[in-house]
């Protein structure tokens, strides 16, 4: 954790507060849940949930903030950025033992994450182009037209356990340097890398007030997707929860992208290098342990080569290392006992429903403490579509193999799902490889890349049951989102323009 201010008097634990008007804050909310470190399984903080009438509170201090820095110019914003963009370069070492301590995955892994997060940082440095309007001259005689993008107003930002820092860092650049002022309410399972990052961009130069993090759980969401002056809501979490904050949050009048679940194929043809497709599948099945977003869950194996690919995924991944994220392991542990214990209960369906368990990570030896949540990599093959094994998105490193005929049954069973984040596809056939990227309905695919997440100026976001809203996150998509357009029509008056005429404003 980072360092909490207060104690858990009962249990003597750090216990994080709340971030607000750019110091920590406490609140009125008795109630606290717990932080655990899932490498050992032992509760290693504790972090408070705001009340519905906290966040009352905080998002008031942050609508008090607004006015001041929605005026800042944009070149101020930017520079704050910069510096922020300076002290997350410089400390994300810092950042990635937070994340490797509340949420398990590897040091080389929370890395990556922060880089990813970075990236948008840059992004939002040199971004002054997305903020520009349009003007045209001389429209009618003398009048000129142009436009203004200006901010939203208050934003909330809710996070996922997953990625602690990329995914409030995918929003955040973004609506701090478009004029907004934030609520962030991160996940309650590994609050710490919010704390961080929001005391690094008070360091950073960013006007107490304008970027607030409170945390908590249902209580404070539905809080903020009720409070009128929060204009906009980026959401990223399990598909129910999306559709819940996407139906109330609009029906409030809100603006929101609401990005949800995903089961990400990926399609391997018989051209393919099955070596490099076998490096894929495990990289991307099992990174993270394979709680991402755009992990590859589902291998699609064609029949003829189909023996062939899961023998080498296999070999592969009998040399995976488990254990704790500090000891230079290629997998940690899962979030919590609970999930851990779904996610090991899916190899017993698997089994029942007929499919094949070729490698079974129920009996892994970790590297690391006894009672860390852990499960090693599975690989289960022959699994029917009817399975929850493949209808579930079970965030979990199982990986599952659904053999089909070619590229045709491949794709239809990809269209036959009804999430559409992301996908690829394994092949040295150009044609094929563009025929699937035109036709696939999937947000986001890869052409020989397993886990296709789009640079910083391009867009991230999913298709149907994979996000609600018509914006997805960062790129210019996400300055679309945080900005709203105002159309100006101007002209300096002389007498040439006297006169009544109560007809509708035609131009000559
Ligand atoms: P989650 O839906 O449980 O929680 C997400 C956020 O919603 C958290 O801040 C949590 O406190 C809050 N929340 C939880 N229950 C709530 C409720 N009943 N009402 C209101 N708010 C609630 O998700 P998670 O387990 O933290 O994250 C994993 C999920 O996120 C997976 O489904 C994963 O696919 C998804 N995800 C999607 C993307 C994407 O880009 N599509 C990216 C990352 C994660």
């Amino acid at each position: 954790m980072t360092d909490a201010t207060d104690t858990d008097t009962d249990t003597g634990t750090p216990l994080l507060d709340h971030w607000v008007g750019g110091a920590p804050w406490r609140g009125d909310s008795e109630r606290t849940g717990p932080i655990h470190n899932p490498a050992t399984g032992r509760v290693s903080g504790r972090v408070r949930l705001a009340s519905a009438a906290d966040v009352t509170s905080v998002v008031a201090r942050a609508a008090e903030a607004l006015p001041g820095w929605r005026e800042a110019s944009v070149a101020r914003r930017q520079g704050v950025m910069f510096s922020f963009r300076e002290i997350l370069n410089a400390r994300k070492d810092e950042l990635a033992e937070i994340l490797t301590a509340e949420h398990g995955k590897v040091l080389s892994d929370a890395l990556g994450e922060i880089t990813r997060g970075l990236e948008v940082v840059e992004f939002a440095c040199g971004s002054g182009h997305l903020l520009k309007g349009d003007y045209s001259d001389n429209v009618s005689t003398g009048v000129d037209v142009y436009t203004l993008r200006q901010p939203v107003g208050v934003v909330a930002v809710i996070s996922p356990f997953n990625f602690p820092a990329m995914v409030p860092l995918w929003f955040l650049p973004v609506a701090l340097v478009s004029g907004n002022a934030v609520v962030l309410k991160p996940s309650e399972k590994d609050p710490s890398a919010a704390d961080w990052i929001a005391r690094a961009l008070a360091e950073a130069g960013l006007p107490d007030g304008v970027l607030n993090v409170v945390h908590g759980d249902r209580e404070a969401v539905d809080a903020l997707l009720d409070a009128p002056e929060v204009r906009a809501i980026s959401f990223v979490g399990s598909t129910p929860i999306a559709k819940h904050i996407y139906e109330r949050a609009s029906a409030n009048g809100k603006r929101v992208q609401a990005l949800g679940r995903a089961k990400n194929h990926m399609l391997v043809l018989p051209d393919a290098d099955l070596d490099l497709a076998a490096d894929a599948a495990v990289n991307a099945g099992f990174g993270s342990a394979g709680e991402r977003c755009m992990a590859v869950s589902v291998l699609l194996a064609v029949d003829s080569i189909a023996d062939a690919l899961v023998d080498k995924i296999a070999e592969r991944m009998a040399g995976l290392r488990i254990g704790d994220g500090t000891r230079g392991c290629d997998m940690g542990p899962l979030i919590t006992r609970e999930h851990r214990d779904k996610v090991a209960a899916y190899l017993d369906v698997a089994a029942s429903d007929g499919a094949r368990i070729v490698v079974d990570g129920r009996g892994v030896v970790p590297d690391g403490d006894a009672d860390g949540f852990w499960l090693g990599p599975s690989l289960v093959d022959r699994v029917p579509t009817s399975s929850a094994v493949y209808t579930d998105e079970i965030f979990g490193p199982v990986l599952s193999v659904v053999r089909v005929s070619g590229y045709e049954e491949g794709v239809a069973v990809i269209e036959a799902g009804p999430y559409g984040n992301g996908t690829a596809i394994f092949t040295n056939d150009g044609g094929a490889a563009r025929r699937f990227q035109r036709e696939v309905r999937v947000g986001m695919v890869g052409v020989n890349v397993p886990i296709p997440v789009p640079v910083a100026y391009h867009s991230f976001g999913g298709w149907k049951a994979s996000l609600f809203g018509d914006t997805k996150a960062y790129g210019p998509q996400g300055f679309a989102f945080y900005t709203q357009e105002k159309a100006v029509t101007s002209r300096w008056l002389d007498p040439s323009h006297g006169g009544i005429n109560l007809g509708f404003p035609q131009h000559d």
